[in-house]
């Protein structure tokens, strides 16, 4: 049945630049790593996708290797566009990367022109688009010059295949070079794709000084650490069919004493709040004014629900960021 999305549905969410480019993204907006392979169920996924372009959730993040099995996320992306989101292409941004092994031989995975433009190819077959809005270079490669990579990435722009070249995982230094680069071509670094969250602040070390300094925006993953900043694992047991019950990404050994009992303390600081630890989670990335956007996974609608909230909740003050700080310095 198709479905009829609210015509107000860009009043629920709210949108900011990304670094200094004319392109504003939801402040959450929606990955498809994991919860859109073969072995999941369409339906479910439909939802969350549909749930979430009727809450102004108007970009979706995917990658040439996102399953399983590979590729796979983006057939299931690209069944849901054709049925229900087509008329609204204009009103969507599009993701997708390469960089990680996709097929066998040399120029199967990492930096090579070979490989990026080969690979951009087969995921717009895979997703039924003629153009991604944002092309990535999903991890840096310590053998490829740079100047290959950023200039394939520059002529996928210039041929129209994307509109936006950005770059993942790549830290400040490395950063600071392939914005550069790019930047001597004539094709500005749109964003960068960092991990980030409570649990991890890699980013505040440098990198965010660079990408403000740059003008390039910041899409923040794994915001829930996977998961572990949701309810779910606070009483220290495993829920079937949750991603750590699953994945080799999130090993239940990783969930100790030490770590229940900080984000126990943080499921209180929320409750204080009277918001979910997702809630808590996501405004606590929505402090940092310099990223742009905070790039959630969803395994059910109702999990995006709870997440959305962040939008509509007031910003972290002063003194429940003191608090949470307070937590997260604990050993
Ligand atoms: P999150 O940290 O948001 O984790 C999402 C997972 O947490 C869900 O799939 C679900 O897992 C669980 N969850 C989410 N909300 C709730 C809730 N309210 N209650 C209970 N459980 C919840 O992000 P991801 O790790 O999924 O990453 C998000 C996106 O970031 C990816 O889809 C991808 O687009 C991008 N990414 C990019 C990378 C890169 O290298 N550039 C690497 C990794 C991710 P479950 O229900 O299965 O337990």
């Amino acid at each position: 049945m198709a479905y009829i999305f609210k015509e107000n549905r860009y009043e629920s969410m709210k949108y900011r630049r990304c670094g200094k480019s004319g392109l504003k993204l939801p402040e959450i907006s929606l990955g498809l790593w994991h919860n859109f392979g073969e072995p999941d169920d369409y339906n479910t996924g439909r939802e969350t996708i549909l749930t979430a372009f009727d809450a102004g959730v108007c970009h979706f993040d995917l990658a040439n290797n996102y399953g399983p099995p590979p590729g796979s996320a983006e057939i299931t992306f690209g069944r849901i566009f054709k049925e229900n989101l087509q008329p609204y292409r204009d009103e969507i941004i599009v993701s997708t990367k390469a960089g990680y092994d996709m097929w066998p031989g040399p120029y199967g995975e990492w930096g090579s022109r070979k490989y990026l433009v080969a690979s951009l190819d087969a995921s717009l077959k895979r997703m039924g688009l003629d153009y991604v809005d944002i092309f990535y270079h999903h991890r840096p490669d310590p053998e490829t010059p740079i100047e290959e990579t950023m200039t394939a990435l520059a002529d996928i722009v210039r041929r129209g295949k994307a509109l936006y070249a950005g770059i993942s995982n790549y830290n400040a230094e490395q950063s600071a070079r392939a914005i550069s680069v790019l930047r001597d071509l004539g094709v500005p670094c749109l964003i960068h794709q960092p991990s980030y969250s409570m649990l991890n602040r890699w980013i505040e070390g440098g990198l965010l000084d660079v990408l403000e300094k740059e003008g390039t925006g910041c899409i923040c993953f794994s915001p829930l650490a996977q998961g572990l900043l949701t309810g779910k694992y606070l009483d220290g047991k495993i829920p079937a069919g949750s991603r750590a019950s699953k994945s080799v990404f999130l090993k239940p050994s990783s969930i100790t004493p030490q770590l229940l009992e900080k984000l126990n303390a943080l499921n209180e600081a929320a409750k204080a709040r009277n918001c979910t630890l997702s809630t808590l989670a996501i405004l606590w990335i929505l402090r940092e004014t310099r990223c742009t956007s905070v790039l959630i996974g969803a395994s059910s609608s109702a999990q995006l629900k709870e997440n959305l909230a962040a939008v509509s909740k007031p910003p972290l003050c002063a003194e429940e960021l003191q608090k949470i700080e307070m937590i997260l310095q604990k050993p």
